[in-house]
C-alpha cells in the first residue's frame, strides 16, 4: 500500500495517482481514506454536507477541494466499508 499525506495549505496533487491511502491534516484533526478499501458505492457522496467527494478515474474515493472539509465523519458514518478514518482535534476527548 502506497500513502500520501496532504496538510492543508500544501499544494494539492490534481491526480492523487496510485496511492492507495491518502491522509489530510488540518489543526490537528485528520482524515485518512483509505481508498483501496472503496467499492464505489456512492454513499459517502451523498453524504457529504460541503459536496467534495468524488471518485476519481480509477473509481476510488478522493477529496476534490479539502479546504473546504469541515471533518464532520458523515463519511465515515456512512461508508460500509471503513474507507475513512477521521481523528479528532488534539485536546479533544
Ligand atoms: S468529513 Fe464531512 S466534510 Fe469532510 S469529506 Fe467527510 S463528509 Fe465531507
Ligand atoms: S461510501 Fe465507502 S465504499 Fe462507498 S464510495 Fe464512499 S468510500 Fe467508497
Amino acid at each position: 500500500m502506497t500513502s500520501l499525506t496532504i496538510r492543508i495549505g500544501d499544494q494539492i496533487p490534481i491526480r492523487i495517482g496510485t496511492e492507495t491511502e491518502v491522509r489530510y491534516e488540518q489543526n490537528g484533526a485528520s482524515l485518512t481514506i483509505r481508498r483501496i478499501y472503496c467499492k464505489s458505492c456512492l454513499l459517502c457522496i451523498e453524504a457529504c454536507p460541503m459536496n467534495i467527494l468524488r471518485l476519481d478515474q480509477d473509481d476510488l474515493i478522493q477529496v476534490t477541494e479539502i479546504g473546504k472539509c469541515i471533518f464532520c465523519g458523515a463519511c465515515a458514518g456512512r461508508c460500509p466499508d471503513f474507507v475513512f478514518v477521521l481523528a479528532p482535534e488534539k485536546g479533544e476527548k
